[in-house]
């Protein structure tokens, strides 16, 4: 049996291979329509290409280009052809693309029309072979050479833990590294959210999410690809164009930074999200005035679910009310398949209700981190569960709670403080936004907590008071020593709030 991903796919395009599979809602040409013939023969025109190479099996073929249906295309056939799928990131910049192509050692690099003088430098010093282009108006050298390759292609053949993708993580608590996914990762992960989302005929996706991550590359577009239904593609993310789709779709995805900016659109009403299906939420927390907000102007329930570059998808609100209610502020139950524990840092079970460590196992488990054994030694237990990095909780129901992660743990005076609770209290009061909670080096406590705080547009805050009206919620020594009032929290483009770059800005305060 060949366990390659795209045979897997290809297996559930619709019958109709005329059938809209795609179709572009911005950019060049919008809108452009791929049927499903499209899909299929554009890749195998791509993967005849990479095949034309004489690469050595398993070659890296790393990416970073704009979002583009083309670029999907490209994922599908590096897969075809057998090779290793390596997205990165557009905003990385030199020094950046230099450590990943050091890192990965790419046999082909697709790039930018705009950035191929100084990737094609890297690369070519660096040992690739190949440097491709490829535009977000479907030119560039990669389609020009593919045009003169035969549209059919046969699989190549893969057994199901070789490996299909490295993906980075998003570098949020260090330095990424290479997550080695493997065609049995990714195509569990793909058929247990299948049936968990209860993916149906007459599904449309609204995919407005990068394609150099897990969240828009697999979680969005496998869903799809596998239920054969229909994308309606944005490469950028645009809140009003968005809504003006969204009567013409069943799912929707986001991260909570999507869902908060079409809050903000005030045709976002019952009659909008007339037809829609469902609402996923996931890649950093949903604040719950977001979720609450959202049940009372729509009338939906956003799915919050969670995982990572590592795993794919862990856990997730139920979709199907037999199985449970949604619950804001939690991350749902581990998906049919994923094993999960809770351990504290002996190396203990802990009781439901206790924060600790979140560990996981199962199918979706990535082998290890690519070039880094010891790291990835140090991220597996003796009996092989992988240690996420995520501070988390099950309560009696089974629902699971993200607290933080363990590198955001602060530890002052001796105590833990998990910034998700203080973060929790600030946010509840009026006039916050969003806050985020950080530790910085302290001479006497080892580190001090302080508090970063953003006010709700046209709402004054005042630190002190905000101190001050914590300390009769929370002990002492919870409570921020100092709160700074900023207009906007730095993010990646994933949505998540950069600590690492609040903490050097703030990392004198106490001496
Ligand atoms: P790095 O590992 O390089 O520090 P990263 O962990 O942010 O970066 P990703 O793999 O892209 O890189 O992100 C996975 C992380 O995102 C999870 O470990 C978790 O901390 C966070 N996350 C994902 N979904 C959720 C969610 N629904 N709620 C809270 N956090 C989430
Ligand atoms: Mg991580």
């Amino acid at each position: 049996l060949n366990h390659n991903l795209f045979v897997t796919l290809r297996q559930h395009f619709p019958a109709d291979l005329d059938a809209c599979a795609i179709e572009t809602a911005d950019g060049p040409g919008a809108p452009l329509y791929y049927s499903w013939r499209d899909l299929d023969r554009a890749s195998a025109r791509i993967a005849n290409l990479l095949e034309s190479l004489d690469l050595p099996p398993a070659s890296r073929v790393a990416v970073q280009t704009e979002k583009s249906v083309e670029a999907l295309i490209l994922y599908l056939a590096v897969l075809r052809a057998g090779h290793v799928y390596l997205p990165l990131n557009t905003a990385y910049q030199a020094a950046e693309i230099e450590y990943f192509i050091g890192n990965a050692e790419p046999a082909v690099f697709v790039t930018t029309q705009k950035n191929f003088t100084w990737v094609s430098r890297i690369a070519f010093a660096a040992g690739t072979t190949h440097v491709f282009t490829l535009n977000e108006d479907r030119t560039g050298t990669l389609l020009d050479r593919a045009a003169f390759q035969a549209d059919e292609h046969t699989p190549a053949f893969k057994e199901s833990d070789e490996l299909a993708a490295i993906l980075y993580t998003s570098g949020t608590t260090g330095r990424s590294k290479g997550a080695m996914l493997s065609h049995r990762n990714l195509a569990s992960n793909a058929q247990v959210l299948k049936h968990y989302w209860r993916w149906q005929a007459g599904d449309v996706l609204i995919h407005a999410l990068p394609i150099f991550h897990v969240h828009g590359l697999f979680v969005a577009s496998h869903g799809a690809l596998l239920n054969g239904s229909k994308m309606i593609w944005f490469a950028r993310y645009d809140p009003k164009a968005v809504l003006a789709r969204l009567p013409e779709a069943t799912v929707f995805m986001g991260v909570p930074t999507l869902y908060v900016r079409l809050l903000a659109e005030k045709g976002l009403d019952r009659t909008a999200c007339r037809n829609m299906r469902l609402f996923i939420s996931g890649s950093a927390p949903l604040l719950i005035e977001t979720f609450t907000d959202w049940q009372q102007r729509t009338g939906h329930t956003i799915l919050e679910r969670y995982g990572m570059s590592e795993t794919i998808m862990l856990t997730s609100n139920p979709c199907d009310p037999a199985d449970g209610a949604r619950r804001g502020g939690t991350v749902g139950f581990p998906l049919p398949g994923v094993g999960l524990r809770i351990r504290d840092d002996a190396g203990q079970d802990l009781p439901a209700g206790e924060i600790g460590g979140i560990q996981v196992h199962g199918p979706n488990v990535f082998a290890g981190y690519w070039r880094m054994p010891e790291k990835t030694k140090e991220e597996f237990t003796d009996d092989g569960w992988f240690k996420t990095g995520d501070v988390g909780q099950r309560d009696a129901d089974g629902y699971v709670t993200i607290v933080g992660r363990s590198k955001d743990l602060i530890i002052t005076g001796g105590y833990n403080v998990y910034p998700a609770e203080v973060e929790g209290f600030i946010n509840d009061m009026p006039g916050v936004a969003e806050s985020a909670v950080i530790g910085l080096p302290h001479p006497d406590f080892g580190e001090g907590v302080v508090a970063v705080v953003v006010p709700k547009a046209g709402s004054a805050l005042d630190g002190t008071a905000i101190v001050a009206a914590l300390k009769s919620k929370i002990a002492n020594f919870k409570v921020p020593k100092q709160v700074f009032i900023v207009p906007e929290l730095p993010r990646n483009t994933m949505g998540k709030v950069q600590k690492n770059l609040l903490r050097e800005q703030h990392r004198g305060l106490f001496g």
